[in-house]
């Protein structure tokens, strides 16, 4: 085995501190406009890519596999699968107390993933909770009561809980 020469010898691995606080503006265009216009009628709306024939959810003005534009507009259902997840255990500014699980999930007539809160779970043994979610378990969207057109409109939560 080769010895490290001075330049190649191991170094802790290097954590900044950094703070990030700004305000600004986000110009959705018209697919995303309309998504969450949709989501505030309670109502999951994809883009139809006329070449390659898949849903993209959330909508999208262009399909980001055949460059064409989008061109018609469907409904997706309320049930999926949970393609992936993650399960955060930090706090962050705007987002409820830990630990929270985010989640990639394929409603039903979609193409592609939609992220969102997945809630309702039982995250007192988080590695428990995790098994469960490796499973890829079902989930139903659950819209709330008071939408406003954002994506907080709505939620995952298991389809067994
Ligand atoms: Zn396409």
């Amino acid at each position: 085995m080769a010895e490290l020469t001075a330049d190649q010898e191991p170094v802790p691995p290097l954590t900044i501190a950094g703070h990030w606080d700004f305000r600004y503006q986000y110009f959705a265009g018209d697919a995303a406009s309309r998504f969450f216009h949709e989501l505030g009628n309670g109502r999951i709306m994809g883009t139809l890519c006329p070449q390659c024939q898949r849903v993209l959810v959330p909508a999208r003005g262009f399909c980001d596999a055949c460059y064409v534009s989008t061109t018609d507009w469907r409904q997706v259902g309320d049930r999926g699968r949970l393609e992936t997840f993650t399960i955060l255990a930090s706090r962050f500014p705007g987002l409820p107390d830990p630990p929270v699980v985010i989640g990639y999930v394929t409603l039903a007539g979609a193409s592609t993933a939609l992220l969102n809160f997945v809630l309702g779970l039982d995250l007192t043994d988080v590695e428990a909770a995790a098994t469960r979610l490796l499973a890829q378990p079902a989930v139903e969207v659950r819209f709330r009561d008071q939408r406003e057109g954002r994506i907080t409109d709505f939620f995952f939560q298991l389809a067994d809980a």
